[in-house]
């Protein structure tokens, strides 16, 4: 096999309780993690031996081509554990179409595809466990990324636990462009922490909202929605006029995703998913419908 085709698909948090930090400087995170169907086309391609070992190419300037970008990072943990490359070179095109820096996992999906596309194209045919194992070592949402579907997350987020797979609700996604840094929204949430007491800070109910995964309880999962970014994130941005928005326009919940600042609103219908997605296109200049997916990362064509 010389080459393949991956899908990445995007992520959003249902759940987000964030904890203390612990001794090695991560948060303990609790969350319940969903993969829809936007996602970024990825296409891989072994190559001779060159003067570079990796090239990639990307649509989205912004994006590092450098072993700053997930996927490199990707390609030299597969390497470095199973050391099947030898002198040959790999090339990446990267089409992004999950927006960068907006909560939704884009470089961690992109991570997880560089991880199946690495399996396919040397024809190792290695077990999910040996994937997960260098998938926790690329970052804390690599394992979600490569799992998929809808999924419990503990730990830094690297422990994942899937649940019963949700049906295809339909999610309207809004930005207005500008970009979270993962860590200053911990920092910042750290900071706010600071003067409060702990009860002032609701943690969330996930046992609540597990149980309505688990039943299928569409209702209760909406009631049930909780980010602890929300108050840390949202204060300086512009999430609180999108949330706004979307619930005017009847959107059944909505809730920033990741550290943000990305809102997402669920919509059990095609006709108000259109009407949420119609009303957020009239203040915020990128608005996307997609949709839950059960799937995480996946070749879908190799050459
Ligand atoms: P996080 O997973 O930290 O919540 P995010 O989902 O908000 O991140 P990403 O789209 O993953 O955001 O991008 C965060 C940063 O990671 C970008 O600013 C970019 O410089 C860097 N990056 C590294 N690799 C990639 C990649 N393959 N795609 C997009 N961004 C990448």
């Amino acid at each position: 096999m010389l080459g393949a085709k991956v899908r990445a698909r995007a992520k959003i948090n249902l759940f987000l309780d964030v904890g203390e930090a612990r001794e090695d400087g991560y948060h303990e995170v609790r969350s319940i993690m969903q993969s829809l169907e936007l996602s970024d086309d990825l296409y891989f391609r072994r190559t001779d031996a060159t003067s570079e070992r990796f090239v990639l190419r990307c649509n989205e300037s912004e994006v590092p081509l450098t072993n700053q970008n997930l996927v490199w990072h990707a390609l030299e943990v597969f390497d470095a554990n199973l050391g099947v490359m030898g002198r040959e070179g790999i090339e990446v095109i990267i089409n992004k179409k999950i927006p960068v820096g907006a909560g939704l996992g884009g470089g961690s999906a992109d991570a997880a595809a560089t991880l199946c596309a690495m399996n396919y194209i040397y024809e190792l045919d290695l077990p999910m466990e040996t994937l997960m194992e260098m998938a926790k070592e690329i970052g804390s949402d690599v394992p979600f990324c490569l799992e998929g579907g809808t999924c419990l997350a503990k730990g830094r987020g690297e422990e994942i636990m899937p649940l019963e797979p949700l049906p295809p609700l339909n999610v309207v996604l809004a930005m207005m462009g500008d970009k979270t840094l993962t860590a200053d929204a911990y920092a910042r949430l750290d900071e706010l922490r600071k003067g409060q007491t702990p009860s002032e800070e609701q943690g969330g109910n996930l046992e609540a909202l597990i149980e309505a995964v688990t039943r299928r309880d569409l209702d209760a999962l909406f009631s049930r929605l909780y980010n602890s970014f929300e108050s840390a994130t949202m204060a300086s941005g512009h999430a609180p006029d999108l949330k706004k928005a979307a619930l005017e326009a009847g959107a059944k919940a909505v809730l920033m995703t990741g550290s943000g600042p990305a809102v997402f609103a669920l919509a059990p219908s095609t006709e108000e998913a259109s009407r949420v997605a119609w009303e957020l296109e009239r203040v915020a200049p990128l608005v996307i419908i997609t949709k839950f997916s059960e799937k995480g990362a996946e070749v879908v064509s190799y050459s």
